[in-house]
């Protein structure tokens, strides 16, 4: 019944249904002091769509209740109840985590999807958003005024939740990481407290987000950019090892306009392997872009070249159709030193060992630039040459997720065996990845501090950020 119900938008909430007549008995001093919040309990109609999340594997969890917030004094009205009731809480934004920490049976589900305001500053330099804002309606919003903020071309997720542990996508050499564009935030800490985070708390939220608070509001920086070179050039695959060498030695020579982001995805489409090369040139000087388009075009023979003169609105809107819809899903990812010959030779054995049907792939950037800037006041490990790692094995049938997880386990087995692992992107990280290899040891150690301080009882526990 809910198939046309955008649930990014506001929700008409009805508590004869929402709530029902038997509402869980741990939220009945809730309802009754505050009954303008909207409670969607097992009983509404909604609950189900407003419970799934991306990831399958964990959509039979059964939360408590999914609470709808619409702003900052609700939020914190919530956190304190939960505190004050011991009851456990998570919070749920574009639903895009893969581990599942925004789905947890028995919690408190506080939705934020509706925290989705933009604003843009009059000096046209950033935009502050609520902290449940979609991607999409960020690059939408900024495209009508001929500006641009770093965005994944997945832009089905929720654009803090992207940006607070990393947040690669193609103008991560040009503007750097989404972490990079957060300027400030508004956060409700454990004590129900909205602050204005700064100093340490700022430095820890660029890295480790959620783990502090729910971010209510955060400012990112945006640039004008009216139009850009960008599109995918599908290679001949078996020249892929010269290809993608090629494409890093090109980025690390000299003079490099950082306005050029490579990207690579390796798959295997209808039973044949398939190289993309990712080409973004994010400026309007078209003619010194396509000179950079030719270079990387000469590194082997172009299949196809889908690169053209676009917005980064468009290339968002045109992959969408080609996202992994929700799927039960084995990804890993993380940071690899170089594309060496030996770590090239894994994911072309990878790909190769892709089962027929699936729509497994690597996806790669290499990371320079504003990319690798040293930024102090971002908690976020890595600032210097590396590659962006990211295999995603999603199955629509829980049966063939064993044979996902082997796939994506190799991957990462071989290249750590080869000594190539940096770090673990911590945005996909697991029960068997410690933080500590997602910020490294000093950071680790002055995050666990600041939890310390902010989160003494570790209400924000179900983040991929482990600090208690
Ligand atoms: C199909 C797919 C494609 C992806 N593509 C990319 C990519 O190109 N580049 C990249 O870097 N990453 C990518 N990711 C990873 C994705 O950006 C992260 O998983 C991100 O955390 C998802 O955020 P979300 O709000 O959609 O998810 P949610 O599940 O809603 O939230 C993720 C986590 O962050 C917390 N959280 C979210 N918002 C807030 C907030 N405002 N305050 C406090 N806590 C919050 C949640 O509690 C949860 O722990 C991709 C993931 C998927 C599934």
């Amino acid at each position: 019944m809910s198939a046309d119900i955008d649930f990014r938008r506001t929700l008409a909430f009805d508590a004869s249904t929402d709530i029902g007549p038997q509402p869980p008995p741990q939220l009945v001093d809730l309802i009754a002091k505050h009954p303008e919040l909207k409670i969607f309990t097992l009983t509404s109609p909604y609950y189900q769509d407003l419970k799934a999340i991306w990831s399958l594997e964990f959509n039979t969890n059964e939360p408590l209740a999914v609470i709808r917030v619409t702003n900052a004094s609700e939020v914190s009205t919530v956190i304190k109840f939960c505190v004050d009731n011991s009851l456990p809480l998570t919070v749920r934004s574009g639903g895009h985590d893969l581990l599942g920490h925004s789905l947890i049976t028995g919690a408190v589900i506080v939705d934020i999807r509706e925290l989705n305001q933009i604003t843009l500053s009059d000096d046209k330099k950033s935009i502050t958003i609520g902290g449940g804002t979609q991607t999409g309606d960020v690059v939408d919003f900024l495209d009508a005024h001929g500006l641009v903020t770093p965005c994944p071309l997945a832009s089905v997720t929720g654009h803090v939740g992207w940006a607070f542990s990393g947040g690669f996508g193609p103008f991560v050499n040009a503007f750097g990481l989404g972490v990079d564009q957060i300027i400030s935030a508004k956060v409700v800490t454990a004590d129900g407290e909205l602050r204005e985070a700064e100093g340490e708390l700022l430095w820890g939220i660029k890295g480790a987000g959620g783990a502090f608070g729910v971010l209510t509001e955060v400012k990112f920086k945006v640039y004008s950019l009216s139009k850009m070179l960008g599109g995918m050039l599908m290679f001949e695959f078996d020249e892929g090892e010269k290809v993608v060498a090629g494409a890093q030695t090109l980025l690390d020579g000299d003079n490099i306009p950082s306005q050029l982001s490579i990207g690579f995805h390796f798959t295997k489409r209808g039973g044949v392997q398939t190289l993309m090369v990712l080409f973004s040139w994010a400026s309007t000087d078209f003619e010194e872009g396509r000179k950079w388009l030719d270079k990387v075009k000469g590194l082997g023979t172009v299949m196809k070249d889908m690169v053209s003169e676009t917005t980064i609105k468009k290339w968002c809107d045109m992959m969408r159709p080609m996202l992994p819809l929700a799927s039960y899903n084995s990804s890993r990812s993380f940071f690899i030193s170089e594309l060496s010959t030996s770590a090239l030779q894994i994911l072309v054995a990878a790909v190769t060992k892709v089962p027929q049907g699936m729509d497994w792939g690597i996806g790669l950037f290499l990371v320079r630039g504003e990319g690798i800037k040293p930024q102090p006041s971002s908690s976020f490990i890595l600032r210097e040459k590396y590659v962006f790692l990211h295999a995603l094995g999603p199955v629509k049938e829980k049966e063939r997720l064993a044979e996902s997880k082997e796939w994506t386990n190799e991957i990462m087995n071989e290249m750590k065996k080869e000594g190539l692992v940096k770090a673990n992107y911590l945005a996909f990280s697991g029960p068997d990845i410690s933080s500590k290899d997602c910020f490294g040891e000093e950071k680790f150690e002055r995050l666990k501090a600041l939890k310390k301080k902010v989160d003494p009882g570790n209400v924000f526990k179900n983040v991929p950020a482990q600090l208690a």
